[in-house]
């Protein structure tokens, strides 16, 4: 399965990952637990006519945004695209987007994109502008630092206690979703990178079993910013970063929670810092 990560669509098929990042508001834990090629490999099918025609990723006007495939519904799947590039910075605040062309740069038409900046509205991701589009809602440092903190506070001591709680079986399982960041880091596909971040975590947290857990991190992890990924990536910094999520599931397997703890806190603070662009 990693080996389809080389481009942004694939990335979006990747691991149970992509099942499991699509519903990670929803129910990560289960996919987490029940992650499977079947489903992944169902959802691959049914785009794979849209991904081969859509191939083209000169094809899209100004904007970089990726090719979609690999969840169960058109508009899921622009909703996961979407998502992404917000977080990357693709789609930044005070600009209006309108539908047409966010389609166009999928190379889907402006319906299932209309669906899912509703669906973004109503998490007050975004913003309508009546008969233009949709603004992406500002966000100020301070709420970065405190999304940021919530996110300490969950995540530290969670995946900490999975180095001594999870089975070992299911943490093996977490490394092609480590490994399709680090694919994507190298292939400088920084949209592809977001999702399949957050689609590592979402599973990794889905094996404490508490999915309201997972939904709360899911929520903290959309409404966060990575502006600086692009100068990571210029810098070659990306891919290295990128290996903390390997080595993350290397310590889990071997027990040792003091290091899982390490990554967890250098992992946080690279998210808040250099990742948001304030470095
Ligand atoms: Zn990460």
């Amino acid at each position: 399965m990693p080996d389809r990560t080389t481009s942004g669509a694939a990335v979006f098929a990747a691991p149970s990952a992509g099942a499991t990042g699509a519903t990670g508001a929803t129910g990560a834990t289960g996919s987490a637990s029940t992650r499977g090629g079947p489903s992944t490999s169902a959802g691959l099918g049914t785009a794979g006519a849209g991904a081969g025609a859509g191939a083209d990723p000169e094809r899209g006007p100004a904007l970089n945004l990726p090719r979609v495939l690999g969840h169960n519904s058109l508009r899921e799947q622009v909703s996961h695209a979407l998502r992404a590039a917000l977080i990357a910075g693709e789609l930044r605040p005070g600009v209006v987007y309108s539908a047409p062309v966010l389609a166009a740069g999928f190379g889907v038409s402006a319906t299932p994109v209309r669906e899912a900046m509703l669906d973004l509205a109503k998490e007050g991701l975004v913003e309508v502008v009546r008969n233009k589009g949709f603004r992406v809602t500002e966000l100020s440092e301070s709420d970065l630092d405190q999304f940021t903190e919530i996110r300490a506070l969950i995540e530290i001591p969670v995946v900490t206690g999975l180095a001594r709680t999870a089975p070992a079986t299911d943490l093996a399982a977490l490394r092609p979703a480590a490994e399709a960041i680090v694919t994507a880091a190298k292939a400088r596909d920084l949209i592809g990178y977001v999702e399949a971040d957050q689609a590592f975590h979402l599973a990794l947290l889905g094996l404490s079993g508490n999915p309201h857990l997972v939904e709360v991190v899911s929520d903290l992890r959309n409404r966060s910013r990575l502006y600086g990924l692009p100068s990571l990536a210029d810098a070659g910094v990306l891919a290295a970063s990128a290996e903390e999520h390997v080595q993350l599931v290397n310590a889990l397997i071997a027990r040792d929670a003091a290091t899982v703890e390490a990554l967890m806190k250098t992992h946080l603070t690279h998210v808040r810092s250099i990742w948001a662009g304030r470095e």
